[in-house]
């Protein structure tokens, strides 16, 4: 099979002001194309085409048992592809969706004491990860934990299952934020699509 960009559901300037439209597009189709590209490249080599039909979420929770010569494209550019499909979808333009609430908030509040202490440390995480990569909350053996992954890793390589992740790679945010990338991340929190991530916790549990 061909992995393909995934359409947004909503338009490139949706996110305004948090998030801007050029950011958004060349994101989208350049940066996550890009990784797609790549990757479609690694499994239509003679060694891929043993994984040539699985979805790429299966690809990375398997990532152990692709061969080396394919290993890093997989990791890297299928990691790159998972965790952006990911990560438009928890985004939304929609007020109603951007409430907190549902059993994930329950969830936080028993884990983390209080919202904002959860988004304290997410935030956090997602300041001090250092270079490129990605702030996550996770469910790890049903246990909500709050982790950073550098590059394109993503969670499903630790059989960690990614329920909010935020990228503070540079391409990002550097458009609009430049190298405050604390001040990206606190923009990002309000136009979390809160609908879909407790969805995804559900689903999950
Ligand atoms: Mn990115």
């Amino acid at each position: 099979m061909k992995h393909e960009l995934p359409k947004l559901s909503y338009k490139y300037d949706a996110l305004e002001p948090y998030i801007d439209a050029k950011t958004m597009e060349i994101h989208h189709i350049k940066h996550h194309q890009t990784y797609i590209d790549k990757l479609n490249d690694a499994i239509h080599k003679p060694e891929g085409m043993k994984f040539h039909d699985m979805q790429v979420d299966e690809l990375l929770k398997n990532i152990n048992s692709i061969p080396e010569s394919i290993k890093p494209a997989i990791r890297n550019h299928g990691g790159g592809h998972a965790n952006h499909s990911l990560f438009w979808q928890l985004m939304t333009p929609n007020v109603k969706d951007r409430e907190a609430k549902g059993k994930v908030v329950e969830a936080i509040k028993k884990q983390f004491n209080s919202l904002e202490d959860f988004k304290k440390q997410f935030s956090d995480a997602a300041t001090n990860r250092f270079g490129s990569g990605w702030a996550w909350l996770v469910l790890n053996n049903k246990k909500l934990e709050i982790i950073s992954t550098s590059n394109q890793d993503s969670p499903l390589m630790e059989n960690k299952i990614p329920l909010l992740g935020l990228d503070v790679w540079e391409h990002a945010y550097y458009l609009k934020y430049q190298n405050k990338r604390a001040d990206y991340i606190a923009a990002w929190w309000n136009v979390v699509n809160w609908k879909k991530f407790n969805e995804l916790y559900e689903k999950a549990i």
